[in-house]
């Protein structure tokens, strides 16, 4: 399709870090292809849109902050789901609803010449947008940051809640927009296509890559991203480190972490680990801030061992080359970045997607190896050694298989790849 027209894009991610982070990297190809784009947030997300306005022209890449809707259980101060269990979704959700009105305000307020083409919004909040989209005659698409796979499991049940409003919105809209890519999934693709949406319009766009503007992708890093940087650095052998983190979500109990750690310390590995101390009741089911850490493990482990309290610059750990292997809850977002990083990964699939994204990369696929059951399992500390040790190693089983997928999947947002095409394709179309 060609057309020389650029659209403008009123971008509307969902504020979770899993979401927001991959749809503002795709907004970021959108603006690469000419794009004018403004991003809605509430003020405590608008930090994350600092990487773009770095990278774009004002004239190009504008905000839209609206304040966050109150809701009487959500506590003042709370702007994203990471800062909540996830039981809170529905919660989350009904607040967010609450911009409808102040939206359709601020659209009725522009001069026809400025509203937006289009409406690109994170599908949970479909139900609303698509009310907004349709009082002012502009196209609504919605970026999944889940792969087709999980797509189909989602919307193949009746749930009978906010999912089933949230399909039925999403599957009315223009199209879709997806964090995967053809050639890891086509055959689920194409049953999306042509069992869930009547116009066909499913752009796979993923791997996405991270916004690369300093060290800051959805917060600033706990420890100086610099020394981070300078540890990794340090370690001569390439391959040689395992990450372990868990997304923005998940806390592990004290039983769990001071199983992780014996196996770290028994293994002999060299390791970064970041350990998460927001949502905290996530998992632990109390609301104690007692360190779960066993006590004297950084000292004995420092020659070894980098432990992030906090934030940590995941995509910048990945991406260097001292890092083998990624121990992983497998949330989407963070395996994909797994993947473009070139790292083996372990899975211990926590909640949600997680379980779906093992059944494909471990079980269908063989390219990860899983080492966790779920949220409350507690791994052996003597075979998790093996194979966290086992995992650095050249011959590790599933690493050649692995690079292999990697390789099609960077060929895929490569220049003429199927990814890459589709953005150019999903831009012309919004102008159509
Ligand atoms: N992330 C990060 N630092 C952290 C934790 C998470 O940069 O300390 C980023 C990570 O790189 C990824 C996103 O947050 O882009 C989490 O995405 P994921 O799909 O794993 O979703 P989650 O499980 O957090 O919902």
């Amino acid at each position: 399709m060609t057309t020389t027209k650029k659209p403008h894009i009123l971008v509307v991610p969902f504020p979770q870090s899993g979401h927001m982070l991959p749809h503002l990297d795709l907004t970021h190809q959108l603006l690469l292809r000419g794009a004018t784009v403004t991003v809605l947030v509430t003020p405590q997300s608008d930090p994350y849109l600092d990487p773009l306005r770095s990278l774009h022209s004002p004239e190009h890449f504008k905000t839209l902050v609206l304040p966050f809707p109150s809701h009487p259980s959500i506590p003042s101060g709370v702007e994203t789901l990471q800062q909540l269990p996830l039981e809170a979704l529905p919660h989350m959700l009904e607040a967010l609803s609450g911009l409808h009105d102040p939206l359709v305000d601020f659209l009725n307020h522009q001069p026809p010449s400025a509203l937006p083409d289009v409406i690109l919004g994170g599908a949970f909040l479909s139900p609303w947008i698509n009310k907004a989209a349709d009082a002012f005659s502009l196209k609504s698409i919605y970026f999944l940051p889940i792969n087709a796979h999980m797509i189909s499991i989602l919307w193949d049940v009746e749930h009978r809640s906010f999912f089933d409003e949230m399909e039925a919105a999403t599957t009315a809209s223009y199209g879709l927009v997806v964090n995967t890519f053809y050639e890891l999934e086509s055959e689920m693709v194409e049953f999306v296509r042509t069992k869930y949406l009547t116009h066909h319009r499913i752009w796979t766009v993923g791997p996405l890559l991270a916004v690369k503007a300093g060290a800051d992708r959805g917060g600033r890093s706990s420890l100086p991203a610099e020394k981070v940087l300078a540890w990794l650095d340090e370690c001569s052998e390439d391959n040689s480190v395992v990450y372990i983190a868990f997304g923005s979500q998940i806390r592990l109990t004290a039983e769990q972490t001071a199983a992780l750690a014996a196996a770290l310390e028994t293994s002999g590995v060299r390791f970064i680990w970041a350990v998460r101390d927001a949502a905290k009741k996530v998992n632990s089911g109390d609301n104690s801030e007692e360190d779960v850490m066993p006590a004297g493990f950084e000292e004995r482990v420092k020659e070894k061992g980098l432990v992030i309290r906090g934030w940590a610059p995941q995509t910048m750990i990945l991406g260097h080359r001292a890092v083998g292997s990624y121990l992983t809850h497998l949330g989407w977002g963070s395996a994909l970045e797994g993947m473009v990083g070139g790292v083996v990964m372990l899975a211990w699939p926590m909640q949600a997607d997680h379980f779906s994204n093992a059944e494909m990369l471990v079980d269908e696929l063989g390219v990860a190896v899983r080492v966790g059951e779920n949220k409350d399992s507690v791994p052996d500390s003597g075979k998790l050694a093996r194979v966290l040790a086992d995992s650095v190693k050249d011959d590790f089983p599933v690493r050649a298989r692995f690079m292999k997928l990697r390789e099609k999947g960077m060929e895929a947002i490569k220049e003429g790849g199927s990814s890459y095409n589709n953005l150019d394709d999903l831009v012309a179309e919004m102008c159509v």
